[in-house]
């Protein structure tokens, strides 16, 4: 959609609107703010990149047409897809092949250190909010947005485009900015896209035209709330599943034990404890009918922070059941008959999120090993 290389030597941001065709927002948000950029080159340092996600969707308006765009990028999957005759590929592997080949050239070319932002709208009402894959690179460059940042949802999703690009090392945030057809959905994605590159730096702060009311109209639309919340649940559903929910359900909602939420293939579905309602399911496209959510207190982030800097997790495989996983750190392999009653949370606090089942043993990745810190530590968020 635009590369725009400012006078100056810097970051490189790349900016994914409609990796979902159902959601322009930030498509629209890119347009119009790069617009702008255009005629800034001067007062950039660095480079700004704005890449549209599933082009052929967008067109019908549909999150996708043969398989979720951003379900796809797990590496077995992406080889999986190159070693396919071009007459087989389906629609969005083959938009997959366009960006992932565009931005393998792009890390070659450009220069570091890179950011990668994923622009999205859910079909309920919501606060604005970003997801990350759970590294202190992600949290603290997150940190500086006003809006609440939901971790570990990489836990419930295979293949999203950001987790992918977090187990490359590089920050990775997502941004869902309202509901697919607001107005205000747009105005986030630009106020957004304006404060990402006044907080990588590459633009001063002085010349983002209106920095303060950016800030303002994300703060005021996320009612204040800029805390950290975990994914406990997710209500997940077959394509066969006939669900409905019932309208008048938001994201961030609180709601009590016992509250039917709609219904699927004609079963009631309720609320198994009180907790907050997350990314309820109003439109026919979705392999989740809802996540429930918990705030983190700030002291279990703080801990966690610690255990990670000391590096902790090497006296997690003195635990009975728990191996690392071939001779490179950052992967370990446990054993679910022994290891089953430590609590996940254990290894959330270490920054052991992602987990891939094989029958009897999970092998679960820390973020924090894969991290490009090297890459980022000189920045002033770091
Ligand atoms: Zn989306």
């Amino acid at each position: 959609m635009g590369h725009i290389k400012g006078q100056d030597i810097g970051p490189t941001i790349f900016f994914f609107g409609g990796i979902h065709g159902n959601e322009k927002a930030g498509v629209i948000a890119i347009e119009k703010v790069f617009e702008q950029l255009e005629s800034m080159t001067e007062a950039l340092s660095g480079t700004a990149i704005g890449i549209q996600g599933n082009t052929s969707a967008l067109l019908q308006n549909k999150r996708f047409l043969d398989a979720d765009l951003n379900r796809l990028w797990t590496q077995k999957n992406i080889d999986s897809i190159k070693s396919k005759q071009e007459s087989k590929l389906g629609i969005e592997e083959k938009e997959l092949l366009g960006i992932h080949d565009l931005i393998t050239s792009l890390l070659n070319t450009q220069s570091p250190p890179f950011y990668f932002i994923d622009l999205h709208t859910t079909s309920s009402k919501t606060l604005p909010f970003v997801t990350i894959n759970d590294a202190l690179i992600n949290r603290n460059f997150a940190k500086l947005f006003p809006v609440p940042i939901i971790l570990g949802i990489e836990e419930f999703l295979e293949g999203p485009l950001l987790s992918y690009m977090n187990e490359k090392g590089y920050v990775s945030l997502g941004f869902e900015s309202g509901q697919h057809e607001a107005m205000s959905a747009v105005d986030n994605a630009i106020a957004f896209i304006w404060l990402t590159l006044a907080n990588t730096g590459v633009l001063t702060k002085n010349n983002v035209p209106s920095l303060e009311r950016h800030f303002e109209q994300l703060k005021n639309a996320a009612k204040d709330d800029n805390a950290f919340y975990e994914v406990e649940q997710r209500f997940a559903l077959s394509e066969k599943d006939k669900f409905k929910m019932y309208p008048g359900f938001e994201s961030f909602q609180k709601v009590r034990k016992g509250t039917v939420l709609g219904v699927n293939n004609d079963v009631k579905v309720k609320m198994s404890k009180t907790s907050q309602l997350f990314m309820p399911l109003y439109q026919k496209q979705g392999a989740e009918a809802f996540f429930l959510i918990r705030e983190i207190p700030k002291w279990i982030l703080k801990i966690s922070e610690v255990l990670r800097k000391i590096k902790g997790d090497n006296l997690l495989v003195a635990l009975p059941g728990v191996k690392w996983n071939g001779t490179g750190k950052g992967s370990l392999r446990v054993n679910l008959k022994i290891a089953r009653f430590y609590a996940k949370s254990v290894f959330h606090l270490l920054g052991y999120r992602n987990r891939t089942i094989d029958s009897t043993h999970i092998i679960i990745q820390n973020r924090e090993r894969n991290a490009r810190n090297n890459m980022y530590s000189k920045e002033p968020w770091f």
